[in-house]
């Protein structure tokens, strides 16, 4: 049921980069801003249409276009997006397989993704011990996702060789003296991105506030692993007033150590994670703290740029059921999450707190739908109490309007 009309809309100072995206997320995306945005909220998008056959016809510039709005702009909310497999260019009858957006827009914006899922107390978390949401932030360079590897055909030595720019003086190291075939890679990672990677941690702990963890293996790995650690001590060090001021911690763990006590603690804290352990370990929490459709990504820039996005992809299986006209029952909350996060942060940025105060309130009635019952299909088969039947991808959406609205004018209201 919708109130009495009109609510007075929050005024936005600055102008929001609204990316949209692919296949049932793009669905969900116009239901968000025609229910719970656009009838509160004036603000100006900068609308960048990653949708795949805009992204072939432009040759993938507007990817690139967007991601320069993003550091324009300071802030900006993506829908999923398709990475485009050979099955996907034949689908969509592309020129090439172009990149994963989410690739180019980290490559332009240098950034880090930190993603959180979202505590609801009818989806208890798998992990009894989880109370306090655990973000993860992955390291997005190097390691063994820009390796070389070899597949050694028979008996010989595989080496290790640095050769520098200027002619000096080189390093050599036998890897391994084969006596049969095996296999062997080279992987590396620069000082400088993993000094970048340090810091978008610690400027993420500092204003949320948390807690950071760090885990890696320098008892084994006394030159690769232990450098990430004397990085990260390095920064930790000289931001050390900042922590005091901010009253969290910063702890060095072996990596399985670390793992042993996230699996223990109530969670409430920064897990800043090398890219491999962040790739496994952010998807284990994932399906630990409930469903996909509650885990929330953003990508901060050393720059202090922010781009806010769901952590799952385009729900592909969902939108074939929609374009039969099945009726679907998608998860939308980390989308609108993305969405609240983007105008709480543009609010934050801007000094207009009524906009801050308004994401809040988004993300209270997501949250309060919920726990009232009215859930999607994902969320009805693990709630509790348990939930008798599931409701619709668009009426979970308007049904957090009917409380976003209500919660909206009372606040009118009572000023
Ligand atoms: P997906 O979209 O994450 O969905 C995989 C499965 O997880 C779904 O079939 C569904 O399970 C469940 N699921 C995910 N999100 C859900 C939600 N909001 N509500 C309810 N259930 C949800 O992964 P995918 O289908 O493997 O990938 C589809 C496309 O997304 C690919 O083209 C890939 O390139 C792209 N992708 C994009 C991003 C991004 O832009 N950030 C990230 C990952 C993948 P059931 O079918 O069992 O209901
Ligand atoms: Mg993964």
């Amino acid at each position: 049921m919708h109130g009495s009309g009109a609510v007075p809309k929050v005024v936005a100072k600055n102008p929001l980069v609204e990316i949209d995206g692919d296949e049932m997320t793009r669905v969900i995306w116009a239901m968000v801003k025609e229910h719970l945005i656009e009838p509160f909220v004036e603000i100006r998008l900068e609308r960048y249409d990653l949708f795949l056959p805009e992204r072939d016809r432009t040759d993938d510039q507007v990817t690139v276009q967007a991601a320069e709005a993003i550091r324009k702009h300071g802030v900006g909310v993506k829908c999923a997006t398709i990475t485009p497999d050979a099955a996907r260019v034949k689908e969509y009858n592309l020129k090439k397989a172009w990149p994963s957006p989410n690739g180019t827009l980290r490559a332009i914006l240098d950034g880090t993704v930190f993603r959180k899922p979202i505590v609801v107390k009818t989806i208890p978390p798998m992990v009894r011990a989880w109370k306090k949401p655990i973000t993860i932030g992955r390291h997005a360079y190097g390691d063994v996702y820009r390796d070389v590897e070899i597949k050694v055909p028979g008996p010989g030595k595989v080496e290790l060789t640095y050769t520098p720019a200027d002619g000096g003086p080189g390093q050599w190291l036998v890897v391994h003296e084969f006596q049969g075939p095996g296999v062997a890679l080279g992987m590396h990672n620069t000082d400088q991105s993993i000094r970048s990677f340090a810091r978008a941690c610690i400027q993420f702990a500092l204003a949320e506030r948390l807690d950071l963890w760090f885990g890696a293996k320098d008892t084994i790995s006394k030159t690769y692993d232990a450098r990430f650690k004397d990085i990260f001590r390095e920064e930790v060090e000289a931001r050390k007033s900042d922590f005091e001021a901010a009253g969290i911690t910063y702890s060095y763990l072996l990596i399985d150590d670390a793992v042993a006590r996230v699996m223990r603690s109530a969670g409430g804290f920064l897990w800043a994670c090398r890219n491999y352990d962040g790739d496994v370990m952010s998807d284990m929490l994932a399906s630990g703290y409930g469903s996909l459709g509650l885990m929330t990504s953003v990508l901060v820039s050393p720059e202090g740029k922010f781009e806010y996005e769901a952590a799952h992809g385009t729900v592909q299986r969902h939108y074939y059921q929609h374009l039969k006209g099945e009726p679907t029952s998608t998860n939308s909350t980390a989308t609108i999450f993305a969405w609240s996060g983007a105008l709480g942060k543009r609010g934050e940025l801007d000094g207009t707190p009524e906009l801050t105060e308004f994401a809040r309130k988004l993300e209270e009635s997501v949250i309060e739908t919920i726990e009232s019952g009215t859930v999607t299909k994902d969320l009805a088969a693990i709630a509790e109490p348990k939930v008798e039947s599931y409701i619709s991808t668009e009426g979970f959406i308007t049904a957090i309007a009917d409380r976003l609205r209500a919660k909206v004018e009372a606040g009118a209201a009572a000023r």
